[in-house]
Formats: C-alpha cells, structure tokens, sequence
C-alpha cells in the first residue's frame, strides 16, 4: 500500500521555519497511519506555539484532527489584528497576565524587558525540563531560540525568537504580544526580577556614595536583593533605551 498525502500550506510568517522549496506554497505532505494534524505540522519544523488556525477542506479543526487521505490543510500563524474569535481557537485565552520565562542565554533580554516593567523569569543554567514547569505552574510564555523546546508535548504558550539581536528581540516580543500600551517601566528588578518600590532616603542613606547622597532625594530599592535605584544619569539613560524599544528604534 502507497503512502496516503495531504496538501499543506502554510501562511505569513510560518514560513521562516519551511525550507525554500516549501515556502509560501502548496506542498504535500506523505504519512503513514493515521497522525494528529499537531504531529504533522512539528514533523514540518513549525512549534505548535506558533499556530493559531488549522482549516482542513475548509473547515477548523483542532491539533487532535487526524490526518486522511486527500485533505488539504491551511496553517495560520496567531493573528495579531484579525479577530478570529467566532472560527476556532486552538488555545484558551490568552494567559491573563504576560509573564516570561526565558531560555538560557536570553540573558540581556531578560535584562530589557525587566527594565519596561515585564515579569521576566530568567536563570542562565536552566534545564529545559525546569523552564518548560515553571512556564506551565506559573503561567509563564516561553521565549527562546530553540524550536525544539517549543515542540515540546506540554508546551503551550511560546515563541520562537526570530531575530538573534537583544533590541530587535524586544521589538519582536512587544508587537507579537501586543505589548506597546502595558508597558510599566521600572517596575522589577534589571538584576533578579523583584519589584521595585519607593523608599526613604534614610533608610538607604548609608549604602549611598557621597555625591548620590548630595544630589538625589529619590529612591527605589527591590524588595528582593535590595539593590538601590535613583533618577540620576543612569536612570535617564535607561528611559532613553525604553524610549527607543518602544518607537521601534533598534538602533541602539
Ligand atoms: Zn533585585
């Protein structure tokens, strides 16, 4: 008995995963048994995380459909501006608070996102086990470089960084994640992700150096490693990088 084939097309920006001869194109697809429309798609390189639609012979469907002879399959990317909400979705709703959990090496966007006020879980010795728990207890997106981490069975809320440059990164999350107007700068930690609140000037007098304790009256410190910040010159250097993330300016 021959192989059974469906026909595959994938849309928008699904096709950064796809080899050139399978990009923005009809192609088909040949399997054996019966697999999940979910198991097929991962067979083609794209993380599930990254599909928000599945049209089989004109009709959504969900990962679990399984594949039949004859089917033509239309993959589309999370929609940004359509509003899909009567078709089907493939996940519940979006996670109520954007949280993250970053992939080992993410280290300065750990460090960037913190400082635009995001919840930003970050170790550089993370196995990958951990990150995929601690995204699924604390409901936490995954960003990483690594597709097969977002292959992951569990996995249900992540994306595939596309550019491999910290301010691009940013970029990248803020729009993907319709981010722009939650934006609270200063709000955790740059160091170890703790909040940060106001404090007395007197109760951190005796950390400060000389000139900082003449010239500043204003003072944050996290309630985690208790490290201090002020609005002095580093503090306005910092809202200037912010300013740039969030007017897209990657040049930095
Ligand atoms: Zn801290």
């Amino acid at each position: 008995m021959t192989a059974s084939k469906v026909r595959f097309r994938f849309y928008e920006e699904l096709n950064d995963f796809l080899p050139p001869e399978r990009k923005k194109r009809d192609f088909d697809y040949a399997f054996d048994g019966k697999p999940s429309v979910k198991d097929a798609i991962e067979t083609c390189r794209i993380p599930h995380t990254e599909v928000d639609l599945i049209i089989a012979n004109g009709a959504s469907v969900g990962f679990d459909y399984h594949l039949k002879d004859g089917d033509r399959i239309a993959v589309y990317p999370v929609f940004e501006s359509i509003d899909i909400t009567p078709i089907v979705k493939l996940r519940d709703k979006p996670l109520r608070k954007t949280r993250f959990i970053l992939d080992v090496h993410l280290g300065t966007l750990a460090r960037h996102l913190r400082l635009l006020g995001m919840d930003v879980k970050y170790r550089n010795d993370y196995e990958d086990e951990e990150i995929v728990r601690e995204a699924l207890e604390e409901h936490r997106i995954i960003l990483t470089r690594d597709r097969l981490l977002l292959c992951r069975k569990a996995v249900t809320h992540g994306y595939f960084l596309r550019s491999t440059h910290p301010p691009e990164q940013v970029a990248e999350v803020i729009r993907r994640f319709d981010l722009v107007d939650s934006l609270q700068p200063f709000r955790y930690c740059m160091q170890c992700n703790g909040e940060i609140h106001r404090v007395d000037k007197s109760e951190i007098e005796d950390q400060l150096l000389p000139r900082t304790r003449k010239y500043y009256d204003v003072f944050y410190r996290c309630s985690q490693c208790g490290k201090v910040y002020w609005e002095g010159p580093h503090f306005e250097g910092l809202a200037r990088q912010v300013e740039q993330f969030v007017n897209g300016d990657t040049e930095n």
